[in-house]
């Protein structure tokens, strides 16, 4: 076989990463060639009876744009402006996320979003292969090894491979055995389960539609998000042990639907009631590990390197592994098409990537705390106050984290760095107080210009 040409790069998986990656390349000129385990999606329902939703934010649009995949995409999500927390005695309360519905989320079907991103990358120009799976690498002579149902292995030839294959990526193992990448993974003590809330009779939502909603119960707490076809995916976080002195629950002591029931019945009556099929869920759906995946190298000079879940794995919580793995393809085609040498652009794309994933994974943590925990507290809620006024006040200057990582482009990094500082003000200047009319604005507004510099627009 012969080896391929200057301009060919083999990207291994074609889910969100991959696709989006695929296509961006395609349609910069460069001959890409895609290889994934499962079958093609588009021709059989892998998913059948289970919608899973993902939220796609700013980062992820933009690439999505870059793509000419928006508003095939966006035909199909549906906007979610805030939080809707349901208290613990019923109550609820629409917490938005920006000023206006310009500052929102969307909720994607993960399957679906796949599809329509498949057939963009073959519109564009690049060659999928499915039921092909990476087994091996022979770096040295550049061959790879793909297996299928049929159990028989592929040896083809390439001239870089770039990994989107996820969190279990078999590019990154083969690289490891390759060269050290300092890998290591932090699991969270906490795991998590897929329920759904169907339509109404008349076919309509049971709940708002235009929001996320947040049942946050202290150290556990269920989510749901909508779904185009008027149902919701909720999904249940729980600690995997649970603690008989606090009386927290368990996946160890809910093993079972009719345990379950009885949770949710006791813990979030509301919800319960929305979800006739909660113990066939329950029972019949696979309960999820969640984890953070470090590494300190990201390639292999110019042969191989990683990009999305592959380099980066992060906890579900601030809804930005997809979006932060689209911003990945965005800046990886661009070191492609600036610099010539591979290992060069792979080297630079991770000096300008590693770090803003470090800060999304550790945001994402941080967001865990927060969303099952501080999201109905008192000291948190005179803090958000005050930090949409100061929002309101200091546009340039003070805006709020959840804001600089869902509607904006600036690095991850600077919204960490510049939300840690805006904690900090936000802790000072609320201290003592429990209401926001007795601040001394004047020395507020002149903490924040000391603290905080303008901050550069998107470009
Ligand atoms: P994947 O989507 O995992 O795709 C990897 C692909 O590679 C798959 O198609 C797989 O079949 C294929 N593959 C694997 N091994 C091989 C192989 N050996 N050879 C060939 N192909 C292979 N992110 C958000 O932005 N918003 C959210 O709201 C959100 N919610 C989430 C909720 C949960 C419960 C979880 C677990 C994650 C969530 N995420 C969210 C994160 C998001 O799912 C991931 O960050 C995203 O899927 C990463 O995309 P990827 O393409 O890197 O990996």
């Amino acid at each position: 076989m012969n080896p391929p040409n200057d301009r060919h790069l083999t990207i291994i998986g074609a889910g969100l990463a991959g696709a989006v990656l695929a296509t961006l390349l395609a349609r910069r000129g460069w001959d890409v060639e895609v290889y994934e385990k499962r079958d093609d999606p588009r021709k059989r329902d892998l998913e059948r009876g289970r919608s899973i939703n993902l939220a796609l934010a700013e980062r992820g649009r933009n690439a999505l744009r870059q793509a000419a995949a928006d508003e095939a995409v966006m035909a199909q999500a549906v906007m979610m402006r805030g939080r809707m927390v349901h208290f613990a005695d019923g109550r609820t309360d629409l917490q938005r996320y920006g000023r206006d519905d310009s500052e929102v989320i969307w909720s994607v079907h993960r399957g679906e979003l796949n599809r329509i991103l498949l057939d963009i990358a073959e519109r564009a120009g690049a060659r999928l292969h499915f039921d092909l799976g990476l087994q091996s690498v022979d770096f040295d002579n550049r061959i790879a090894h793909y297996g299928g149902r049929d159990g028989q292995s592929r040896a083809i030839p390439f001239r870089t491979l770039i990994g989107a294959d996820g969190a279990g990526s078999s590019l990154r193992q083969a690289m490891a055995a390759e060269t050290d990448l300092r890998e290591r993974s932090d699991f969270l003590d906490h795991s998590y389960k897929e329920l759904e809330i169907p339509p109404s009779p008349g076919g309509d939502f049971l709940i708002e539609p235009n929001a996320l909603h947040i049942w946050p119960r202290g150290r556990y707490m269920c989510i749901a998000l909508p779904n185009d076809e008027q149902t919701f995916t909720v999904t249940l976080f729980l600690p995997n042990a649970a603690d008989p002195e606090t009386g927290v629950p368990g996946f160890d002591t809910i093993r079972t639907g009719a345990d379950a029931r009885a949770l949710f019945d006791r813990e979030f009556p509301d919800a319960s009631a929305l979800i006739p099929r909660l113990e066939q869920d329950f029972d019949g759906n696979p309960t999820g590990v969640l984890g953070t995946l470090y590494l300190d190298r990201w390639h292999l000079d110019g042969r191989a390197v990683l990009v999305g879940d592959a380099a980066h794995a992060m906890v579900p919580f601030h809804g930005q592994g997809m979006n932060c793995a689209f911003e990945d393809c965005v800046a990886l085609a661009e070191h492609l098409d600036r610099t010539a040498d591979r290992a060069t652009a792979f080297a630079a794309f991770q000096a300008e990537r590693l770090p803003n994933a470090r800060a999304i994974q550790h945001m994402a943590l941080e967001n865990y705390l927060e969303m099952r925990d501080r999201v109905d507290d008192d000291d948190y809620l005179i803090q958000r106050a005050l930090e949409r006024l100061l929002a309101e006040r200091h546009p340039d200057r003070f805006v709020p984290r959840y804001a600089m990582v869902t509607f904006r482009h600036i690095p991850y990094a600077v919204a960490l760095e510049r939300g840690n500082i805006q904690r900090e003000l936000l802790v000072e200047l609320t201290r003592g107080h429990q209401r926001l009319d007795t601040l001394d604005w004047d020395s507020v507004d002149a903490a924040v210009r000391a603290r905080l510099a303008p901050l550069p627009g998107d470009d």
